[in-house]
């Protein structure tokens, strides 16, 4: 039994998020404190940020014991946390005051909070009454006891901050100084929601049940794009906040969030918490303390959000679940799908994993029957799923240089004349993927990264995708000198909207890419703009593939549908079909049919043949039976080790040790693979090798892992990273 208070001078072990490995001893500062409670210790010279992790172990010199600084004036951290952040380290391979530091990345935690001015109703009477006078006195009355800010409150009753401030030298209103940490507006989760079909109703009520049953329970909610996941999903938040939890919602896009966050208003009366990195440090700080006091019920975020002080998580929902973005790919390396799926069952909480095309990981947990499973068949209302067909490129007659083929020219020219819009699809940013030198035949390659600069033609730049490094375009060749003849090979979008400015002069053409977007602000005023129809033809990266929703959308023009087939990595099959059953699920959502037209150079491919045919559970059955056989994820276990450094030869040398002394890896069954470099050879100047290791499903890998690479001596600047359940093999 740990105990959860200790007096003045008891000792307690602290976890700092520095690296040291473990939790240090400290003596309970006057007044005691909480296990959990967040305090200052000292450590050297400096103070730092720390947590009461459990007793002290009371093996240091009783005298130099030191003691805790201050308790910071937060919640103390629940046990579910504390516990979820040792499991998912453990999971992770990741030692504990790193796991520490993704759940202390509030601002200003050991700051009082400052102060704002804010508007409450007052004991006076105004002396004449307007119309916009009657509306703030109205809005007041509606919410009680509530106060906001002058911006808050002039905009919920639609006046100027000037009818606010008269009635405040009046006394009507009461003007007040609160700390800016101040509780969300709440939730009702008592408004109707919308009425739901039959199929959804089902849906809900099963979520709904879930939700009630207070228990741990994963479900994946698979339902074609526009079939109202999202409607469902809803009915289960609903359900968690009448019984006095809280939720979370996940969303791979920050993107996305503001469509989402006027849907919660709409459904739920006032806008959720937000949490990603588009939110200013105010904000952040704030959704952090109200989540530990329990004044903030629902969170939007991004993965990172998982992360969060909860007092009472309820409801997980992961929304696109399949998405490669919820893998954290450097630092902590985490899929935030699994650790929602972790921590829920830590808190007694549900899961809802949402998407029109499943990971094979949950398709086959559902299958296995470890997850609940339910299906949303069809599209809402009059909207039917887009027909998907296959533009055989060996067949069209295209000059050099050109994308997009004459019978996907006829099908734009066509939607152009109707007032429709049309969505040409290309995973590749900027304008031209190479660039080469038409005398020497050199392509510019990044300094730094084992990759090429890409052009960007908006910004007149060359960047390398890996590393972010940019220059200007060069007018001469950094090989041979040669002037002017530095020539871009392949389309990127940039280009493609180049080719389809010349198609279609009068056409207005919008661009999305991840690159070109100063701020979410930025992206989000584009986005709207294209969702109320001031755009003719968007042409975007995969940016385009999420969720939105274009209601004049009815053609989707995959310009390269094998783009993603080409390459060795096993996953590639899957991610393809879900990009393009994602993106053309973008065509048609409200009463107009869409159509989705992939170019292509092999029609028999099969997993181009699946998508067309939309044989979903044919493809899944078919992926599945091929990684069983290769023993591969989700039916066999995975890691990868990549191992950097400055210096090529000596990250082999440590990869070759690593592979001779697999010992312990063996005594499971397991197999290393490598080493080999990997994927891209080279970042940021760094040589990468990588191991990859292959074990059978249900041995303890992670304890043998840390075994295996934990007593490795790391010199020469050589590190070492191991990627449990790798994105790529
Ligand atoms: P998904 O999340 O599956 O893509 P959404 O929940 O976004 O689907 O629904 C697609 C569209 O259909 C949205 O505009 C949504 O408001 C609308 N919709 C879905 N179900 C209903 C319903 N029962 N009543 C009214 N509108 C609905
Ligand atoms: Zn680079």
């Amino acid at each position: 039994m740990t105990r959860d208070y200790f007096a003045e001078g008891e000792l307690v072990g602290v976890l700092t998020t520095e690296p040291l490995g473990r939790a240090l001893d400290y003596k309970a500062p006057e007044g005691g404190c909480w296990l959990g409670a967040f305090v200052e210790v000292p450590l050297g010279p400096r103070k730092v940020l720390g947590v009461v992790w459990g007793p002290g172990r009371g093996d240091w010199d009783s005298a130099k014991v030191r003691a805790v600084g201050r308790v910071l004036d937060v919640a103390p951290m629940r046990e579910e946390l504390r516990a979820f952040l040792e499991k998912a380290g453990a999971y992770t391979l990741t030692p504990l005051p790193a796991m520490l530091r993704l759940a202390t990345r509030a601002p200003g935690l050991s700051d009082p909070p400052s102060m704002r001015k804010v508007y409450r109703l007052g004991a006076g009477a105004p002396d004449r009454l307007t119309d916009a006078r009657r509306r703030v006195m109205a809005t007041l009355e509606e919410y009680g006891g509530l106060a906001f800010t002058l911006k808050e409150l002039s905009e919920m009753a639609g006046v100027t901050s000037s009818v606010v401030k008269g009635l405040a030298a009046h006394g009507a209103v009461e003007e007040a100084d609160t700390p800016r940490d101040a509780p969300y507006l709440p939730l009702d989760p008592d408004r109707p929601g919308k009425e739901l079909t039959a199929d959804q109703a089902v849906a809900a009520r099963v979520l709904r049940d879930a939700v009630r049953s207070g228990s741990y329970g994963t479900t994946l909610l698979k339902g074609v794009t526009g079939s109202g996941k999202t409607e469902v999903y809803l009915e289960a938040v609903a359900d968690c906040l009448k019984a006095g939890r809280q939720a979370l919602v996940l969303l791979p896009e920050i993107a996305l969030t503001s469509e989402f966050l006027t849907r919660v208003e709409q459904r739920f009366g006032a806008k959720p918490a937000e949490w990603h990195s588009g939110v200013t440090m105010t904000e952040r700080r704030r959704c952090w303390r109200m989540l530990g006091q329990g004044a903030a019920q629902l969170v939007v975020g991004a993965r990172s959000a998982l992360f969060l002080p909860f007092r009472d998580l309820g409801l997980i929902v992961v929304d696109e679940e399949h998405d490669t973005s919820y893998k954290q790919e450097d630092g902590v390396l985490y899929n935030a799908r699994d650790m929602a799926v972790l921590r829920a069952s830590i808190n007694s909480a549900q899961v809802v994993l949402a998407s029109a095309t499943p990971s094979l990981e949950s398709w086959a947990n559902a299958e296995a029957g470890k997850y609940a499973r339910l299906n949303l068949g069809a599209r809402f209302g009059q909207a039917v799923l887009p027909r998907m067909q296959a533009i055989d490129m060996r067949l069209e007659d295209l000059p050099g240089n050109a994308w997009i083929s004459p019978t996907l020219q006829g099908e734009v020219k066509q939607r152009l004349d109707r007032g429709e819009q049309s969505l040409l699809f290309l995973n590749r940013r900027g304008y031209a993927p190479v660039t080469i030198c038409r005398a020497c035949g050199h392509q510019v390659g990044c300094d730094n990264c084992d990759a090429r600069m890409v052009e960007h033609r908006f910004q007149k730049r060359l960047m390398c995708h890996q590393c972010g490094e940019t220059r200007p375009m060069p007018q001469s060749c950094p090989a041979c000198k040669a002037e002017g003849k530095l020539a871009p090979v392949g389309p990127g979008v940039e280009r493609l909207a180049e080719e389809a400015a010349k198609l279609f002069p009068e056409a207005r053409i919008a661009v999305l890419s991840s690159d070109l977007f100063g701020s979410a602000r930025a992206l989000k005023a584009q986005i709207e703009e294209i969702a109320q129809g001031g755009t003719d033809i968007i042409i975007g990266t995969q940016l385009v593939a999420k969720g939105h929703n274009f209601p004049r959308l009815t053609l989707v023009g995959v310009i390269d549908a094998d783009l993603g087939l080409q390459g060795s990595d096993l996953r590639a099959a899957e991610r393809t079909f879900q990009l393009m059953r994602q993106v053309s699920g973008r065509a048609g959502r409200a009463d107009k049919p869409g159509v989705s037209l992939m170019q292509t150079f092999q029609p028999e491919h099969p997993v181009i043949r699946a998508i067309l045919s939309g044989d979903e559970e044919g493809f899944w059955q078919a992926e599945a039976a091929e990684r069983q056989q290769a023993g591969m994820p989700p039916y066999g276990r995975m890691a990868g080790i990549i191992v950097s450094g400055p210096d090529a030869a000596a990250a082999f040398d440590l990869g070759t040790y690593l592979a001779r002394s697999d010992a312990p890896l063996r005594a499971l069954g397991a197999t290393v693979y490598g080493p080999a470099p990997a994927p891209i050879a080279r970042i940021r100047g760094r040589h990468r090798v990588r191991l990859l290791v292959k074990a059978p499903k249900g041995v303890a890998l992670q304890p043998a892992l840390s075994e295996w690479v934990g007593g490795v001596k790391l010199k020469g600047g050589l590190r070492l990273a191991v990627d449990i359940d790798p994105q790529s093999f």
